[in-house]
């Protein structure tokens, strides 16, 4: 039986096993996907010792940008993202390659092109400067679009802004994306600092969190009439271009 991971931590938010053992099940892959919660990055070579059938696995916060040291091979999605969300496991021998790439790279570019009227968006505002704000940028530059990062300490050398800028620009952004843990456990009834009474139906809101469904930052756009959307989409996305890479390349 092939193995397939998420390490990660905490992972008590994740989807992917549940998403990848009803795929197995449904397609009849005789293959198990486990929740591997890993306390530092530095135990990583231990924990592939300990897992002699893996294949490839999926990483997730806080380790996304931590585990490029630890990679053999990056391709352009990873190099271009400056983070990794998926291994594939090239064994040979005694030896073991691990290839690192960024799969939320073509889930985020489909749900932009597939939820989103992606031609009319001109400029893009990214809340959160992490992980998946960098795919956001690295998205967003492939797409043509202009784009600023909002962040609660803005790096100005690099372009970003405070949400107090932003707010007082928020007209000139059609699409807002929240690229933050806010709205997730245990963040659930907060929402990023952004000025609601200015939102309106021109607005489209992409919140990159799928649990829960609607945040309350999705809950109160909807309620100002904007078009939105979330997580979702994205993930089944990245799970099923993790699965092509560890099967096909
Ligand atoms: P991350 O690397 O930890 O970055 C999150 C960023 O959010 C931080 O850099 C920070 O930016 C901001 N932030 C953190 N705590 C905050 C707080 N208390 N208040 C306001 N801002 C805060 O995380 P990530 O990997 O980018 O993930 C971000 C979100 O995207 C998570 O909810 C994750 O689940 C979601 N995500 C979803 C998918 C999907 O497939 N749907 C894929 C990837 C990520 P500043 O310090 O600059 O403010």
């Amino acid at each position: 039986m092939e193995l397939y991971a998420l390490i990660g931590k905490p992972l008590s938010h994740s989807f992917s096993q549940k998403y990848f053992r009803d795929k197995f099940r449904r397609d009849e892959i005789s293959a198990d996907y486990l929740l591997c919660s890993l306390e530092r990055i530095e135990d990583l070579d231990t924990w592939i010792s300990s897992l002699p059938l893996l294949k490839g696995f999926n990483i997730t916060m806080p380790y996304k940008e931590q585990i490029l040291p630890y990679l053999n091979d990056l391709d352009l999605s990873a190099k271009h993202c400056a983070n990794c969300n998926c291994v594939k496991m090239i064994r040979h021998n005694n030896t073991t390659t691990l290839k690192g790439y960024n799969t939320d790279y073509y889930g985020l570019r489909l749900v932009l092109e597939k939820e989103f009227p992606i031609s009319a968006i001109r400029k893009v505002a990214v809340l959160g400067s992490g992980g998946a704000a960098k795919t956001a940028k690295a998205v967003l530059k492939d797409l043509q679009k202009q784009y600023k990062i909002v962040s609660r300490n803005p790096k100005q050398e690099q372009g970003e802004i405070s949400y107090e800028a932003f707010n007082s620009e928020i007209k000139d952004f059609q699409l807002i994306i929240n690229a933050t843990p806010i709205g997730m456990h245990p963040y659930q009834n907060a929402t990023p600092n952004v000025d609601f009474e200015q939102l309106n139906p021109q607005h489209f809101v992409l919140d990159l969190i799928y649990n829960p469904a609607a945040t309350l930052f999705l809950q109160k756009a909807q309620a100002k009439g904007c078009n939105t959307s979330n997580g979702y989409t994205m993930l089944c996305a990245q799970a099923e271009k993790a699965w092509e890479i560890w099967q096909n390349e």
